[in-house]
């Protein structure tokens, strides 16, 4: 159990679920970047959309989630990114941040940065009175989102939305606003990468609104890091290994919106049963968070694959047609 449960290993298992996944984003990406090709006519070579893709589209989903309420109809256009939407709200609201801590491949490229900024001394301390007023800025994007969308859309402008020209390329927008940025828009990217050498979890943790939506459901998650105050002798060894930065050593139950379920805080306790995951009233095995982080992901993605909510109804023929107009279709 010991052995087992050594920080390497905690910090291993996740390293190999974040690359896993990362990988099989890589592989989607290119797999949509020969379709975008054929399908603009640059390649002849024929090649399958990947209904994956469809996880970088959250502003759609979140239009398609709000349509399958009003409607009760399924997003048959971008049923894949409904679906990853829905795994990973599943997830924020039972087993905490896992989507981030175990799943998300930006979650990755936000740790490797910090390493990589630790390594060439560009991290830099960022006090309290500045790191509070910019963890709200990933909630105003997500207050500014939700008005937009739940608030003020009514059924007929979803629907209006969900078939216009431009969700038909959304993919093929955001990979066109990647392989071809404006001047602005590559600025504003360049400028996110420096930073993250320099801020720790600087996207992760100010700026990204699906994250904030996550927290803010991991609230009612029932897994809860806990700490017995009279074992702690307070060497804070749980926060340096707490990639979101959580003040462990104020609380003796982490019900915070940041922390990621990543369990990185558990191993590198040197008190026996000081920091443990519980259930309520109930101490329980750490790995038993992450093997459900993982497989109810999977469960959603089979799931869906097997009920026919994976794969998209748009015949690719027709995608072909809209993304051949990419430049030229604008937002509705
Ligand atoms: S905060 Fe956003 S980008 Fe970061 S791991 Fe979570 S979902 Fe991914
Ligand atoms: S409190 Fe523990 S489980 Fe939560 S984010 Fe920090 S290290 Fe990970
Ligand atoms: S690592 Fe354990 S003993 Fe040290 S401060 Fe954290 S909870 Fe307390």
């Amino acid at each position: 159990m010991k052995l087992f449960f050594s920080t390497k290993n905690i910090t291993s298992l996740r390293l190999i679920s974040q690359t896993l996944f990362a990988a099989f984003c890589l592989v989607v990406g290119f797999q949509f970047y020969q379709f975008y090709l054929w399908a603009t006519n640059v390649s002849e070579q024929v090649s399958q959309r990947p209904p994956a893709v469809e996880a970088f589209l959250p502003i759609g989903a979140l239009v398609s989630l709000k349509r399958l309420i009003l409607s009760g109809e399924y997003d048959t256009l971008h049923p894949a990114g409904l679906t990853i939407f829905l795994a990973a709200l599943f997830l924020g609201l039972f087993l905490r941040k896992g989507f981030c801590g175990w799943i998300c491949p930006v979650g990755l490229a936000s740790n490797l940065a910090e390493k990589i900024g630790k390594k060439m001394h560009t991290l830099v301390h960022v006090p309290s009175w500045i790191d509070l007023p910019l963890l709200s800025v990933k909630y105003l994007l997500l207050g500014f989102f939700s008005w937009l969308i739940l608030w003020n859309m009514n059924l007929q402008e979803l629907t209006s939305f969900h078939y216009s020209s431009y969700n038909m390329i959304s993919d093929a927008k955001m990979l066109h606003f990647f392989l071809e940025p404006s001047l602005l828009a590559g600025s504003i990217m360049l400028a996110l990468l420096a930073f993250s050498f320099v801020v720790k979890n600087m996207w992760c943790r100010y700026l990204c609104p699906y994250g904030a939506l996550l927290g803010l459901l991991a609230i009612f998650s029932p897994f809860q890091i806990k700490r017995d105050q009279h074992l702690c002798i307070d060497c804070k060894k749980c926060e340096a290994a707490c990639p979101a930065s959580i003040k462990i050593t104020a609380r003796r139950t982490v019900r915070n919106s940041e922390c990621i379920g990543c369990l990185e805080c558990l191993p590198v306790c040197p008190q026996k049963e000081c920091l443990q995951l519980t259930l309520p009233k109930k101490v329980t095995p750490p790995l038993l968070l992450p093997t459900l982080i993982i497989s109810s992901f999977l469960i959603f993605w089979l799931v869906a694959r097997m009920s026919g909510h994976w794969q998209s109804q748009v015949p690719p023929e027709t995608f072909r047609h809209y993304y051949q107009q990419v430049q030229s279709i604008g937002h509705p």
